[in-house]
């Protein structure tokens, strides 16, 4: 008989990954599938057909299926409530739906808070009771260990939202109907959104003239790498970015008291530009005990399969895996 197993999926607005997440937390046959044209029944159907190929390929002993869902999410049914991300998941029942097709447990997950558990168990936050997870991508995730657990409620579908912490009161309005969002100002999305702008409005820069032939290739790399060249631009919204960036990291720590704050996503790519930088604000401005108390920014260390495998940690939460 071949060693158990989970299958993970994470779904998000523009691609579908999955993977084979052994119980020591190693992920084998990683997926990746490009779902930024497709519907949400198409989607379905891709994991419908990688589970089958999954087990196909490992066998039977499978004891269950995590999915990592961006929005408002309920362990047992899917995603509650996502404004304006993937068309035709809110709503739908997830877990029923994967349950009768595999006849295995299915458990949903919010994709920050299964990020951060995919750090606390096998990664950056290994062995800490509490911690706060950061992933900077297109918006901003987050997730909270509090004493050992990560923390839930009736009322906490998301785990947390760190990413709609209130940062700028004049700020611009967020998917959420909040104004000035933390996900506004230090998403990998949002600074990309100010270079543009600038570029917009003919700030000099050495991205005029590629900006000028394809507006869409200056994103957030773009930036990190033009600001490592010295563009004044860039350095100034890469000021910015760490202003906020230290900001939201100081009221989650105010929030939640954590011994380090775990940091991933695709920003995190520039972070020899950025990390120590907001490093010396965070140690500045939060308001620990000790007084000299560090609360370390650590980058994450499952960038890439975060999500997949932070789905299958929520399937071990929950099942009693004594008798495997
Ligand atoms: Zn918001």
């Amino acid at each position: 008989m071949s060693a158990p197993f989970i299958i993970g999926f994470d779904i998000g607005g523009s691609r579908l990954k999955s993977g084979v997440v052994r119980l020591d937390g190693t992920v084998e046959r990683p997926t990746l599938d490009d779902t930024a044209d497709r519907t949400f029944s198409e989607i379905l159907e891709g994991a419908r057909r990688r589970g089958a190929e999954h087990i196909a390929a490992c066998g039977d002993t499978f004891v269950g299926i995590g999915v990592a869902l961006p929005g408002i999410v309920e362990a047992g049914f899917g995603s509650r409530y996502l404004p304006g991300k993937v068309i035709g998941i809110e709503g739908f029942p997830l877990c029923e739906t994967l349950e009768d097709e595999f006849g295995k447990p299915v458990r949903c997950v919010n994709d920050g808070t299964a990020a951060t558990l995919a750090e606390w168990q096998f990664g950056a936050g290994r062995g800490l009771d509490d911690l706060v997870g950061l992933t900077i991508g297109t918006g901003l995730g987050s997730g909270v260990i509090v004493n050992g657990a990560p923390l839930d409620s009736a009322n906490l579908g998301t785990g947390t939202s760190v990413g709609h912490f209130t940062i700028d009161t004049d700020g611009v309005l967020c998917l959420c109907g909040n104004r000035g969002c933390a996900e506004t100002l230090v998403s990998a999305d949002a600074v990309a959104g100010k270079l543009r702008d600038a570029l917009t409005r003919r700030v000099p820069s050495i991205l005029a003239d590629r900006f000028a032939k394809d507006p869409a290739s200056v994103d957030f790399t773009t930036l990190v790498e033009s600001a490592r060249a010295g563009d004044r631009v860039c350095v100034e919204i890469l000021e910015h970015f760490k202003r906020n960036l230290g900001a939201v990291i100081v009221s989650a720590i105010h929030a939640y008291n954590p011994s380090a704050v775990v940091l991933g996503g695709g920003g995190m790519a520039a972070a020899d530009l950025f990390l120590a930088d907001v490093q010396a604000y965070v140690d500045r401005y939060a308001f620990v005990f000790p007084k000299d108390r560090t609360v370390e920014l650590r980058p994450a260390q499952h960038e890439a399969h975060s999500g997949v495998l932070g789905a299958a940690a929520s399937v071990l939460a929950a099942l009693d895996l004594s008798n495997l």
